[in-house]
């Protein structure tokens, strides 16, 4: 690890400036400036990459939000928003001349209104929050990213988050209706509502996912679901990944729409099984968890059809979950995937792009081949019906050779992901992890429109400006700090 210089004494005094008028904003305990107490929001989800922040806030309100902001935004002072923190692309990673803004003490349920299926609730509330909150109501909160014993719901705001249930329900940004929104400038704005799409431009459409940088979200109103009646898991395997992929297409293409179609290949399902015991085919070199849903005839005519198009391509095996603990131990095992494979390697890299499903063959034969290439190991486990794939990159960040081969490994796959058609970004964001490769998917004139919005809403570009738009020959960069590799 590179260590950090020790701050210089005209950085401890305007932070001790800046401490103070933040203390008669948010009195008690809600405001952080010492270094040992700023440590732990020195890091996001993408651990590879850590920069202590100038100070961090714990407001409990909008009116203490807007008043951070429009402080902040008085003195030039940057600001990075921040939920759970489990951001992979360095969303929530801080700048050291910059305030982060912790939203975790916002996190009460407000209202829920059954009649008209929505929740409206503090933006630190945890996604899996919201649904325990009302499942005994039979309802839940669709969007279920493994994270979501954490995350919160305005980082998933701010990421459109997805998770392996999105294939039917969609992602967040599918499930939202409103939010409460405060500018750089400290204004409150309400954005939406109680009902579907809003009258005049689709500002729940550009703030959703706009990571940060256009203002800070405090409430959400999203939908809640009525729960199905039951629903149940089966597994696919296969002895070989580029088949797998065959059959996800051709489940995709038959019009059949899961719940839930998952992949996994060897290296997955070998880590994800040691811990979660859930009969994962150790034989095979890639699985299928396919997931359907509806009352009992209903899952036997979908689990028909589907073990009708698998078979077209030679499984090893085919099992469906027979009780609810079966259903549970499969997904506990893919819930799980990323830690598992955090047990088999000192570190990894968790790329995320998205492809068209019918590219799945070749995409994960060339990342084979990459894998050889690199001499690095990956593990695949993604959404394969919706094309997102979660490649992750093995490597030691003790040895900086294996680190910088794990980034441009990860580099390109995204590429590869641009040139079959797809997005260098499925659920993760950009954040710092792909913003130099921003110019792989858009022409410079298409990343001006988008800094003209980001400087329409924050002029001064003071919201987590170091994230999203290529650093390189940016003069409103000049400033950025650099950012510390751990
Ligand atoms: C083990 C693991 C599994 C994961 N699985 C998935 C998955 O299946 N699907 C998926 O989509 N993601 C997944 N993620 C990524 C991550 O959990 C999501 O991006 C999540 O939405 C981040 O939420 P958070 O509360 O942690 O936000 P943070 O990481 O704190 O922040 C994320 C971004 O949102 C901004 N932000 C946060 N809150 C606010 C706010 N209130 N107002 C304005 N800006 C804000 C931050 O500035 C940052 O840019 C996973 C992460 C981990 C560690």
């Amino acid at each position: 690890m590179i260590p950090l210089p020790a701050p210089k004494p005209e950085v401890l005094a305007r932070r001790a400036q800046i401490v103070a008028a933040l203390q008669a904003i948010i009195p008690g305990d809600g405001v952080i400036g010492e270094a040992l107490r700023l440590k732990p929001y020195e890091t996001d989800g993408l651990s590879a990459y850590r920069q202590p922040p100038l100070a961090v806030v714990l407001p409990t309100s909008t009116e203490q939000v807007a008043a951070v902001l429009k402080y902040c935004n008085a003195q030039g002072i940057r600001v990075v928003p921040r939920g759970a923190g489990t951001s992979l692309s360095g969303g929530a990673l801080p700048l050291a001349d910059a305030v982060v803004m912790g939203l975790m003490r916002m996190n009460h349920i407000k209202t829920v209104d059954y009649e008209n299926r929505l929740a409206v609730v503090e933006a630190g509330v945890t996604n899996l929050g919201i649904t325990k909150h009302v499942e005994a109501d039979g309802f839940f909160y669709a969007p279920d990213p493994s994270s979501q014993l954490a995350c919160m719901i305005g980082g998933n705001v701010m990421m459109n988050s997805g998770g392996a249930h999105c294939l039917k329900y969609g992602v967040t940004a599918n499930n939202l209706l409103g939010l409460t929104f405060v500018t750089v400038e400290g204004e409150v704005v309400q954005i939406g509502g109680n009902y579907l799409d809003a009258p005049g431009y689709d500002w729940l459409g550009i703030i959703t996912g706009s990571e940060g940088q256009l203002g800070v979200v405090t409430e959400v109103t999203v939908r809640i679901l009525r729960g199905p009646e039951g629903a149940r898991a089966m597994l696919a395997a296969f002895d070989s990944i580029e088949v797998a992929g065959q059959a996800v297409d051709a489940i995709i293409g038959s019009g059949i729409i899961p719940v839930a179609l998952e992949f996994m290949d060897r290296p997955c399902i070998h880590a994800c099984e040691a811990f979660a015991h859930a009969g994962y085919p150790l034989d095979a070199e890639a699985m299928l968890i396919i997931e359907v849903e509806g009352n009992v005839e209903e899952q036997d005519r979908l689990l028909g059809w589907i073990k009708e198009i698998c078979n077209r391509f030679n499984p090893i095996s085919l099992k469906v979950a027979e009780t609810a603990e079966e259903s549970l131990a499969i997904w506990k095992g893919r819930k799980g995937a990323f830690g598992a494979v955090g047990r088999i390697s000192p570190d990894y890299l968790c790329m995320d792009g998205t492809i068209p499903t019918g590219e799945l063959p070749f995409v994960l034969k060339r990342i084979g081949e990459m894998s050889q290439s690199y001499g690095l190991q990956v593990a695949n486990v993604f959404h394969a019906g919706d094309g997102n794939l979660h490649p992750l990159i093995m490597f030691d960040a003790n040895n900086e050779a294996s680190f910088h081969a794990a980034e441009n490994f990860g580099a390109d796959i995204l590429k590869l992901c641009v040139e079959v058609g797809g997005c260098l970004t499925g659920e993760h964001g950009v954040g710092i992890e792909k913003r130099d490769l921003m110019p792989v998917q858009f022409t410079p004139l298409e990343l001006d429109q988008m800094r003209a919005i980001k400087g329409a809403f924050d002029p001064q570009w003071l919201l987590n400006p170091a994230k999203v738009f290529p650093l390189e020959g940016n003069p409103i960069f000049a400033t950025i700090p650099v950012l510390n590799a751990a």
